[in-house]
């Protein structure tokens, strides 16, 4: 998934908590042969490649995290968009550093729009609708894949741990002496300062920022969030850290929420039980959500 993946296990033994995370980083690479678009045979990359011509079966995984997105989509009022692929790629943000024309952005709002992604729960396939679209899960997939790792550590024996796929970190149990798993949230314009730490205890936490993957043209900071109504950048928010239950909602709203900013974005979290954000917006001021204020801790 083009990433770090870091696995702690507290288990009975030694032998018991190295076998619980082999089995999370497995199910991590299982995860990745369905969903990455980095690999050609992935159930994905041959959505992608059927897309205008015909349906593609897909797993019961791949099917979860579509649906999921289309959901996340629905309550971020398309901020976040899965079918924002073609515009990802025109970008390049990661490897490309390119800015792209209006004309080259207007050409690919068709390929964008997320009511062209058929996901049929009943014949369990996805079509989309239109040749030249493609569906990237990056903004949600790492989140589903955390909750899946830690179920198959879990399964293989695991007492507590943690599953980070980089900013995505999903946590259960206790560690040893019954304390809470602490995790920082990193400052988005201060490389290395910690903003606030937080304990977490069977819960997702999940960062979007502008800060890991970008470049900058001319004084602009162009980065790998985009507003799926300008297809542009998004400039509402510096970061935005979201904390649920399920690493898939943490991470589908993280990206989701940079979008729609401060302001609507809290608005959505205080709606939601169980999600509650950390949101730093475009002036660098921290907004945090009723049910954080009082489990954050200042460095
Ligand atoms: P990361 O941990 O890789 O930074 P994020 O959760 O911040 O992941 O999501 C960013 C990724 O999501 C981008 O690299 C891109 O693949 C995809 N993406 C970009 N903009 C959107 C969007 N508006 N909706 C859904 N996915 C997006
Ligand atoms: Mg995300």
């Amino acid at each position: 998934m083009g990433t770090l993946v870091k696995i702690t296990a507290v288990a009975r033994s030694e032998s018991i908590a190295q076998a619980t995370a082999t089995a999370g980083f497995a199910e991590i690479h299982r995860l990745e042969e369905l969903l990455s678009t980095w690999i050609p045979t992935s159930e994905l990359s041959r959505v992608n490649t059927s897309a205008g011509v015909r349906p593609v079966s897909v797993s019961l995984d791949t099917m979860t995290v579509v649906q999921s997105a289309i959901q996340v989509a629905e309550m971020t009022h398309d901020g976040f968009n899965i079918a924002i692929g073609p515009a990802v790629d025109v970008w390049n943000v990661i490897e490309g550093w390119r800015v792209p024309t209006e004309s080259e952005l207007e050409a690919l709002r068709p390929l964008v729009n997320l009511h062209s992604v058929h996901a049929d729960t009943r014949e369990q396939t996805i079509f989309l609708e239109k040749t030249g679209m493609r569906i990237d899960v990056g903004g949600i997939g790492k989140g589903y894949a955390a909750d899946r790792a830690v179920m198959a550590m879990k399964k293989a024996g695991a007492l507590a741990g943690v599953v980070a796929l980089s900013g995505d970190i999903k946590t259960f149990g206790q560690l040893p002496g019954g304390r809470k798993f602490p995790v920082g949230i990193q400052h988005p314009r201060k490389e290395g300062e910690v903003l606030a730490f937080i304990d977490l205890e069977d819960e997702a936490i999940s960062t979007a920022g502008d800060y890991e993957r970008f470049f900058e043209r001319d004084g602009v900071r162009y980065h790998h969030i985009l507003d799926p109504h300008t297809l542009h950048p998004a400039r509402r928010c510096q970061s935005v850290t979201v904390i649920a239950r399920e690493g898939i909602w943490a991470d589908g709203l993280d990206t989701g929420i940079f979008v729609m900013g401060a302001e609507l974005g809290m608005r959505l979290v205080e709606t939601l039980p169980d999600v509650e954000a950390l949101i730093v917006d475009h002036e660098g001021s921290v907004h945090v959500s009723s049910g954080l204020r009082n489990r954050i801790r200042k460095p």
